[in-house]
């Protein structure tokens, strides 16, 4: 599959003026496709897969920043806790505590989003409100995460109505933390519905198959 630089390009003009950050989501692409997008300037990445995203930063330059968007298992922290810049998918306050604790043991501190339940499928995960509350409640203990801010998932709908509310509902419960944890990172918007979720106040887009074509295999962890 190509990558499709003039996607990125035209992207890259929508996004820079409104300071809204791109990260690349890469999943299951090769480490090609990543430095085809490397040597236009791009350095944030998300990777889904624990495996997938040790061997690509094995195998790529060293100051690319790995995000980890996918759902995280308590058992491979470790693993990535070395070289990701962010992970975006901390779905539980139990995760939370889990990353704090392997951070402890290794000196570090990590930052963090906090994953939102918005869409409510099965399929996807994240925390309702009052779980959220907890969690910033709980970092209070935390020396070793640094939650920096809120991402969520929209529905997998073409319905715009729908994915509006969802992407407001998720600013809303962001302003409400944001003062008291000086939160700086909203990242909300994928390849079919960025331009709604910057219209709502995105500030980090997680952009894959538009950039680089249609996912055909879903690699498991
Ligand atoms: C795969 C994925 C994306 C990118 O999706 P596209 O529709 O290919 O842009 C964004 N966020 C998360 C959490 C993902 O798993």
């Amino acid at each position: 599959m190509e990558v499709n630089i003039k996607a990125y390009e035209d992207l890259k003009a929508k996004l820079d003026p409104v300071h809204v950050q791109l990260v690349a989501v890469s999943k299951t692409k090769s480490v090609e496709d990543i430095l085809a997008l490397y040597k236009l300037g791009q350095r944030d990445f998300g990777e889904n897969y624990v495996q997938e995203l040790i061997q690509k930063q094995a195998a790529l330059p060293s100051d690319i920043h790995w995000h980890f968007i996918g759902h995280l298992q308590s058992n491979k922290i470790k693993q990535i806790l070395p070289i990701v810049q962010l992970i975006q998918g901390v779905d539980s306050l139990k995760l939370l505590a889990e990353i704090d604790k392997q951070a402890l043991k290794q000196n570090i501190c990590v930052n963090c989003l906090l994953q939102v339940d918005i869409a409510h499928e099965e399929t996807k995960f994240g925390m309702n409100e009052e779980e959220i509350a907890s969690a910033f409640e709980l970092t209070g203990d935390l020396n070793h995460v640094k939650v920096k801010g809120l991402m969520g998932m929209g529905s997998f709908t073409a319905d715009k109505i729908k994915l509006r509310k969802e992407f407001k509902g998720l600013k809303e419960l962001y302003d409400r933390f944001s003062n008291q944890h000086l939160l700086s990172i909203l990242s909300m918007g994928m390849s079919q519905d960025y331009q709604l979720a910057i219209e709502e106040g995105s500030t980090m887009v997680r952009v894959g198959s538009l950039l680089f074509g249609e996912r055909t295999a879903i690699i498991k962890n």
